[in-house]
Order: structure tokens, then C-alpha cells, then sequence
């Protein structure tokens, strides 16, 4: 094993210790063909870069604005798109080495947003979670399928017969969830799983999937835009900007002392219920950089109000905040004696 090999690092490989999932240096860069030869114009960098691990049993949220790259790392990891350049490694086994994609797959689930088009209009709800064990050859699926839908709270004698159409968002999502766990997994996706749920259904679907991570032994990576949902659920967070890894630690280090101003004015932006607390101005202007020709240093100093001539020069590396090496930013603002850190703070607070 190499040097670079992510899992060197690791001597508890396949034990409590080993992450479940380490993603080391993931690209994917979409090109864009035009013109009459359909010839590739520009790349857009949707991942560039980006390294995180998850621990066994615990809940990443990963959050950032539309189009940060957050749901394309979410395809990366479950293996429904093809990586550019950078490894996975799954409980120790690496992608294409030790394990193929078929077998990632059988081990990482995912729930999207639209819990109508994630099923089939054709299935009745047993079948289609019964479906994906009856491929894979396991034993007694409509029971198993029938199992799980009682486990999420939908009582198998009135919903196994119906079709989608016959349930409420809350309810297709429940099934969604069920039909990924009848697949055995030891890891869920949940991209936006509950943005298009109403707030009293959402909150019964948050405190499904918690009790549902204990029952199972479950491990989650729940993508959301709404922070104060990430921050119910979450473990750590992951604040992705175009692209980039811009911080990431224990949730609730971070949702008290945002160490890069990016995330700063993520949590300032969250709409406040105080109605004597009235933001005067946007904490975050504009829209963000085109991915296909991103600023150059740190990628944020187009929008920065600490920006310094080195933020256009130089990228910014992630690097430990404090003395906690579980709370990362990649800011050269919070570098050793810059002396904007507490500026950054008061600016969030
Ligand atoms: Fe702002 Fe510079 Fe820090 Fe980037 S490196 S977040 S531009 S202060």
C-alpha cells in the first residue's frame, strides 16, 4: 500500500475505528460540448477537489448554496456517476480495488427529494420495496417489504396495495426509505430527502430516520439547504462552496463559531423567528461564481469582505481551528496571528 494510499493512515481497518467511508481528493468535472460538431466548449468543476470521512454510526450533513457540488458528491459516493480523478474507500476496501461499484452499491443507499419520481407509478408500494430484494436474491421479500413498511410507520394491511399516487409526499418518503433499507445498507444518502415535505410531516421524517440510524445501526450523509434541519440531525457538518471542502466540524462547534466567512454568512442569512432581530442588509451578496471559470485563490473572495490580496493568489488549504483538529476551515484569515478571526466571529454573530 502506498504512501498515498488513504487507507495507510488507518490501522483499524474493518474495525469500530475505520471510517465507514473516506473520500480522499473526488473531481468530477462535467464538460459542455456546443457548435456543429458538438465539440466540448468548457468544463464545468463541479467537485474539485473535495476529502471528508465518515464515522461509523454518525450523521454528516453537508450544506451550501444550489449548485455548490454537494449532490454531485452524493452521486460520487453511491457510485452513480463515474469519479474524474480520487479514490473512495468503503470500510476500509477501495473502490476498484478491493471492492467493485456493484458491491459499493449494495453497501450505500440513497433517498432523493422527489419521493414521487424515485418510484415506480406501475408498482404497488410492497413491490416496490420487495423489487430490489428479490434482484439481489434474498430470501422472503414481499415479508421483508412488508417488515419495513410497518418500521416506518406505514401499517402494511392499509398501504402495501396502493400505488404512489394514492399517498401523501410524507408517506412516498416513508416508502422511499423503506425500499432502501430492504437493501441491507450500511450507509443512506439523504439529498434533500425532506425539502419538499411539509414542517409538521418533516419533523416526524427527522425523527424517523433518528430512531431508525439506532434500530439499524445506521450511518447517515443528509444534504440539505435548510441549516437548521443539518443541525437537528447532524453529528458533524461539511460546508461545501463552489466545488470546495470550505470547513467542517462538530455541529455544534459550528453552528456556535463559524470559522470561515462563508459559512459565517450562511448562518447569518438564516431567517430569524426574533421579530426585533430584522437583518439590514444581505450577508450574502450576489450569486455565486460560474463554475466553469471559478475565481482564482479562494474561491470565495469574490464575495469575501475580509478578502486580502493573497485570497486571489493563493488557495487556501483546510487547517485546525483552535486546538481541536475535528474543526477545519480553509481560510487565510484564520491562519496564526492574521488577526481576523474574531472579526469573522462578530460578523456571524
Ligand atoms: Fe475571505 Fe480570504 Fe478567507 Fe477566502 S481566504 S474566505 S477571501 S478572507
Amino acid at each position: 500500500m502506498s504512501k498515498t494510499d488513504p487507507r495507510s493512515a488507518k490501522a483499524d481497518r474493518g474495525g469500530p475505528n475505520q471510517p465507514l467511508i473516506i473520500a480522499k481528493d473526488l473531481k468530477k468535472h462535467f464538460p459542455i460540448r456546443s457548435g456543429l460538431f458538438n465539440r466540448q466548449s468548457a468544463t464545468v468543476r463541479a467537485v474539485d477537489g473535495v476529502s471528508f470521512d465518515v464515522k461509523k454510526g454518525e450523521t454528516l450533513g453537508i450544506v451550501g448554496e444550489s449548485g455548490c457540488g454537494k449532490s454531485t458528491t452524493a452521486r460520487l459516493l453511491v457510485g452513480l456517476i463515474d469519479l474524474d480523478e480520487g479514490h473512495i474507500v468503503f470500510d476500509g476496501d477501495g473502490l476498484g480495488e478491493d471492492i467493485s461499484l456493484k458491491e459499493l452499491r449494495r453497501g450505500v443507499q440513497m433517498v432523493f427529494q422527489d419521493s414521487y419520481a424515485s418510484l415506480n407509478p406501475r408498482l404497488t408500494i410492497v413491490d416496490s420495496v420487495a423489487f430490489g430484494p428479490k434482484i439481489l436474491g434474498l430470501g422472503n421479500p414481499t415479508g421483508r417489504a412488508r417488515d419495513l413498511l410497518g418500521r416506518v410507520g406505514l401499517d402494511p394491511n392499509r398501504f402495501a396495495d396502493r400505488y404512489p399516487h394514492e399517498l401523501s409526499g410524507g408517506q412516498r418518503q416513508r416508502v422511499n426509505i423503506a425500499r432502501a433499507l430492504a437493501m441491507e445498507p450500511r450507509l443512506v444518502i439523504l439529498d434533500e430527502a425532506v425539502s419538499a415535505l411539509d414542517k409538521s410531516v418533516e419533523a416526524q421524517v427527522l425523527n424517523l430516520l433518528n430512531d431508525l440510524r439506532r434500530e439499524f445501526g445506521l450511518t447517515y450523509v443528509f444534504i440539505s439547504h435548510d441549516l437548521n434541519v443539518v443541525r437537528y440531525i447532524s453529528d458533524r457538518v461539511l460546508v461545501m462552496y463552489l466545488g470546495e471542502v470550505v470547513e467542517i466540524g462538530p455541529a455544534d462547534v459550528i453552528y456556535e463559531n463559524q470559522a470561515h466567512p462563508y459559512t459565517a454568512s450562511l448562518f447569518a442569512a438564516m431567517p430569524s423567528m426574533d421579530p426585533d432581530n430584522l437583518t439590514e442588509e444581505p450577508p450574502l451578496a450576489g450569486d455565486p461564481p460560474n463554475p466553469i471559470d471559478p475565481p482564482s485563490g479562494c474561491r470565495f473572495h469574490t464575495r469575501c469582505k475580509f478578502a486580502e490580496g493573497v485570497c486571489s493568489a493563493k488557495t487556501p488549504k483546510l487547517s485546525v481551528i483552535g486546538g481541536d483538529d475535528t474543526h477545519q476551515a480553509a481560510c487565510h484569515m484564520q491562519e496564526p496571528g492574521s488577526g481576523h478571526s474574531a472579526a469573522i466571529k462578530e460578523a456571524a454573530e
